[in-house]
């Protein structure tokens, strides 16, 4: 039987927002494991590094150039029974890294009832059925729009910001701010609050996301002229949790990318987030954000599928958007995920002593979770219980072992591993005192309710 670690070749795609030649954590780590012909280019934008048996990029063995996909389909031991049962002969799950220079589209990603729809209506579009709850981790500090605002916030920019109140109109904004001072008490969470209040969201998003080109365009010089001379009045006395600077600083950045665009008024409508390294967030299907800048690991369902409606060069789908949308609103802390200590490990002594940290991302779905390991120092070892699964890791800093029973392999900054179903996996740092061995691991069990041994078929 093969061992199961396999180290991988991954491909990255140029899209148009990627960081350009080295700066790009993406372009980084593919020329770590580099196919014959690949070099980085100083000039060109390299945005994604795909880990995964998705078809569209799929990852291949080092040794053989088989692709991943076709060693687990031939060999569906590596994926164990029950996940291959699940979700048929491939990984239930992508994982990647971005490198965002500039804002990637505003976005949301169909629930499964809805994908199966636009699939079936228009497969060039939207190439999967299937749904695409997807999961952040910040590897070098990252800012994107995620989720509505606590709807006072909302209201505030509407009676402060004379371009965005012009483009949502006078009616429905003062429907808007009427219906808000009403249930004040209930403006921070959407969770409990009576319907109209999404009604108004709804209609307030709908009416910038389908105002004409040319009311953009009227709106757009207005607000980029106010953002320079007005940008403390954005922010109110600390009522929106955006400063008044970056949001003045955001509008002035987004209209060089992309000039006169939706996406500058969505910028009142939405939470910005700022992730620090290993934080993360997590969004469901139908969640509406977008990524500004920044390196991160994404991990997601396997799937394509995006509706965007902004911020893009790319295909737009704008009345998809506005109607699936869930308009759920609160704070920027609770778009943020609660990570844990992930409890199926155990740190050799200096791993203990050096204060090194294996820390678990379990999102609220099933195809995936992601581990984080940070090894301090040399000689810091981590040994990871069997999993009923497969697994993908990436090292993202430092560099160290991993082993799978006899086999030893090394590993280095943008080294990329598959692990089989069932392997015993041990990380260990070959750094120096002040070194940092950082890896990501994306897996998949299916949780087992037989007897808790996970030796059923
Ligand atoms: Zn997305």
């Amino acid at each position: 039987m093969q061992v199961p670690l396999i180290r991988l070749q991954c491909g990255v795609n140029q899209y148009a927002w990627g960081k350009k030649g080295e700066d790009s954590a993406a372009a980084k780590y593919a020329a770590a494991t580099p196919p014959a012909d690949f070099k980085i280019e100083s000039d060109k934008p390299y945005a994604e590094l795909w880990m995964g048996t998705h078809p569209s990029n799929p990852s291949k063995d080092v040794t053989t150039g088989r692709t991943l996909l076709d060693l687990v389909e031939d060999n569906q031991a590596l994926l164990s029974q029950s996940v291959a049962a699940r979700y048929g002969k491939k990984l239930p799950f992508l994982f990647k890294v971005l490198s965002i220079n500039k804002a990637l589209s505003i976005q949301a990603h169909p629930n499964k009832k809805l994908a199966e729809k636009l699939h079936a209506r228009d497969p060039k579009n939207y190439p999967d059925d299937n749904h695409k709850p997807e999961m952040t981790i910040a590897i070098t500090p990252f800012e994107g729009l995620c989720g509505f605002r606590p709807l006072g916030e909302i209201a505030h920019f509407l009676d402060n910001v004379p371009s965005l109140r012009q483009l949502v109109g006078e009616d429905v904004a003062t429907q808007f701010v009427d219906t808000v001072k009403r249930h004040s008490d209930l403006e921070t969470h959407s969770k409990g609050a009576p319907s109209d209040m999404k009604e108004v969201l709804q209609k307030a998003f709908a009416a910038v996301m389908s105002a004409s080109e040319d009311a953009i365009n009227s709106a757009t010089e207005k607000l980029v002229a106010d953002a320079k001379s007005q940008a403390s009045s954005f922010a109110g006395n600390g009522v929106s949790s955006t400063p008044g600077s970056t949001l003045s600083e955001l509008v002035t950045r987004l209209h060089g990318e992309f000039g006169a665009d939706y996406g500058l008024f969505v910028l009142f409508f939405l939470n910005y987030v700022v992730l620090q390294p290993g934080e993360a967030m997590f969004l469901q299907a139908d969640d509406i954000h977008a990524y500004l800048s920044g390196d991160v690991v994404e991990c997601m369902a396997a799937s394509d599928n995006v509706v965007r409606a902004g911020l893009t060069p790319k295909f737009k789908d704008i009345d998809t958007l506005v109607n699936m949308l869930t308009y759920n609103y609160a704070p920027i802390e609770e778009q943020k995920m609660h990570p844990s200590e992930y409890p199926y490990v155990t740190l050799n002594r200096a791993g203990y002593s050096s204060g090194s940290e294996v820390t678990l991302y379990d999102p609220p779905i099933d195809e995936f979770a992601v581990v984080r390991t940070v090894l301090r120092g040399g000689g810091a070892k981590a040994t990871f219980e069997q999993l009923d699964g497969p697994s993908i890791v990436i090292c993202t800093s430092g560099k160290g072992k991993i082993s799978v029973g006899p086999t030893v392999q090394e590993v280095q900054e943008g080294y990329v591993y598959f692990v089989g179903a069932t392997a015993e996996v041990v990380l260990e740092s070959e750094g120096g005192e002040d070194d940092e061995f950082i890896t990501f691991k994306a897996f998949c069990e299916v949780e087992d309710h037989s007897n808790g041994t996970g030796e059923k078929l």
